[in-house]
């Protein structure tokens, strides 16, 4: 993140947000900052309290404590068409007699714009979906992710401060889906929106966002981009949520850290003393003659752009994974086989410790 993005006005602050459905803890008292303009993703396990933080600011859901404001407004008595946001779910919910354009326009037509203004909004909001060509068609001829982008349309036709997106794209195939991400980018791009995105997929939210929020058990565990998430996880949960990780436990014993099974890790000098785990990421496991953590081969998947190699150390519990690039097509490219005595190692600087 530049400087520049850092001193942006925020579009939404959330603070002490807090909400009990009857004894049910959903949210634990946040505190949570989107900056303006900026594609923010809540990320979490189903459960977790995403829909929640995007209802509260969405005005569908009233906090049990908490203030929220949207650029710098106080808007948390306000229902939610008072406020300056529009949401779109997973289920895009379109007219089924209108037509696309009619679609679009709808909203205009409820807060009474001008037919000319009316007509020259939804052609703008068309065309930053892609979908000029088909405005006289009815919605009922539309693929899933084309009447997703009429979604999209209808609520940019309302040129909202902040949109707000719950899984908008969990009802499609993933193939549609990846091509969407691509599109929905470029449309945050060209419109400049706050984009307020829940997502339980985590491979979305790193392909989305400026920013993830990564949330467990109602509260936020970490926020930070994608690069800071899965580089400098904040403890054992987020590393585990984000990508795969090699998690090994062990502590710190005279500037060494050594593994629960005896093994000693390599990592960075700077490591705490209080730390409880490294975690390394698979593309950083190296299989290497002069490794220094002795294991065996157990399998290999080719996956196509890369090789995932599980290995285990011996006379211990711990199973490594690596991920070997280059798209090698077969065992022999790889230079290991399952069985394979070999010795293993990372940089010190791939192993970050968390404390948990
Ligand atoms: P998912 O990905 O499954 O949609 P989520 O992270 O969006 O999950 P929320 O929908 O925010 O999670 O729910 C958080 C918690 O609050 C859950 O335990 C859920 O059961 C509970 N909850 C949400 N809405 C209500 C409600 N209206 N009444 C009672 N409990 C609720």
């Amino acid at each position: 993140m530049s400087d520049v993005a850092d001193h942006r006005e925020n579009a939404i602050e959330l603070r002490g947000v807090g909400k009990r459905f009857g004894s049910a803890v959903a949210l634990q008292p946040l505190d949570l900052d989107v900056r303006d303009g900026e594609f923010f993703c809540l990320l979490g396990p189903s459960g977790c309290g995403k829909t929640t933080t995007l209802n509260v600011v969405g005005g569908f859901v009233s906090p049990s404590s908490g203030t929220v404001s949207i650029r710098g407004r106080d808007v948390t008595d306000l229902p939610p068409h008072k406020r300056p946001v529009n949401t779109i779910f997973q289920s895009y919910a379109l007219f089924p007699h209108m037509n696309v354009v009619q679609n679009v326009q709808f909203g205009l037509r409820m807060s009474r714009v001008s037919k000319a203004e009316r007509e020259s909004r939804a052609r703008e909001a068309l065309a930053l979906v892609g979908l000029t060509e088909r405005a006289k068609q009815p919605v009922a001829a539309l693929s899933g992710g084309q009447a997703q982008r009429v979604a999209i349309a209808r609520a940019l036709v309302n040129k909202p401060s902040v949109l707000l997106l719950d899984e908008p794209l969990g009802a499609l195939d993933l193939k549609l889906r990846k091509r969407l991400q691509v599109e929905l980018s470029l449309i945050h791009r060209n419109v400049g929106t706050t984009f307020l995105f829940v997502t339980h997929d985590q491979e979305e939210a790193m392909a989305l966002a400026d920013r993830i929020a990564v949330m467990d058990g109602g509260a936020v565990q970490q926020v930070g981009t994608p690069e800071e998430i899965y580089l400098r996880p904040k403890s054992r949960f987020v590393a585990d949520f984000i990508g795969e990780s090699n998690i090994i436990d062990g502590r710190m014993d005279g500037g060494v850290f050594r593994a629960v099974e005896g093994f000693a890790a390599p990592c960075p000098s700077d490591t705490p003393a209080d730390a409880k785990a490294l975690v390394v990421r698979p593309e950083a496991i190296r299989i290497d003659p002069n490794g220094s953590i002795p294991a065996v081969v157990t399998s290999l998947s080719f996956l196509g752009p890369v090789t995932r190699v599980t290995l285990s150390v011996p006379q211990s519990d711990t199973m490594l994974v690596s991920t070997i690039h280059g798209g090698a097509a077969t065992h022999m490219q790889v230079g290991v086989q399952p069985g394979d005595h070999v010795n293993v190692t990372w940089d010190e600087a791939a192993a970050h410790a968390v404390a948990d």
